[in-house]
């Protein structure tokens, strides 16, 4: 078992901040959290971890493809978006959809515009996202909530 992630881009080593303990019925997992974000990638057929610091200082840019790209954004988005760090989470979202517009990533920025309090920003982008996937589950269920 190790006792942390290293980011595959700058090999930076992070070290689990906490590790909780999770039982449902008789099923035992831990979750460890290291104190950044980190999204996962798949590249030459494997997966590597990339930091939140590489994020920030435009590390990924280079030597992602706009798919990988795409998706480490969105995914640093719905990170932040849990951790309750809503400006993070909407700049990410935003760069994830300059690279290319999905229903799921609408969706996420609708959510995290719903938290900050900007409900109609909200309505549109739910409206948005179904318009590219009529049958968003969460866009649907949440859109219907708002109105
Ligand atoms: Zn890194």
């Amino acid at each position: 078992m190790t006792n942390g992630e290293k980011c595959g881009l700058c090999g930076t080593f992070y070290e689990y901040r906490k590790t909780e303990t999770w039982t449902k019925g008789d099923v035992e997992c831990d979750i460890a959290e290291c104190e950044v974000a980190f999204a996962i990638v798949q590249r030459d057929r494997k997966e590597i971890l990339i930091c939140e610091t590489c994020y920030i200082e435009g590390r990924m840019e280079p030597v992602l493809s706009r798919s990988q790209l795409r998706g480490a954004f969105y995914q640093f988005g719905l990170e932040f978006s849990k951790a309750g760090e809503f400006d993070k989470a909407r700049s990410a979202l935003m760069k994830s959809l300059e690279v290319e517009e999905t229903a799921d990533s609408v969706a996420a920025l609708a959510y995290v515009e719903e938290a900050l309090g900007h409900r109609m920003k909200a309505v549109t982008l739910y409206q948005k996202a179904l318009a590219i996937q009529p049958e968003h589950f969460m866009a649907k269920a949440n859109l219907k909530k708002l109105l």
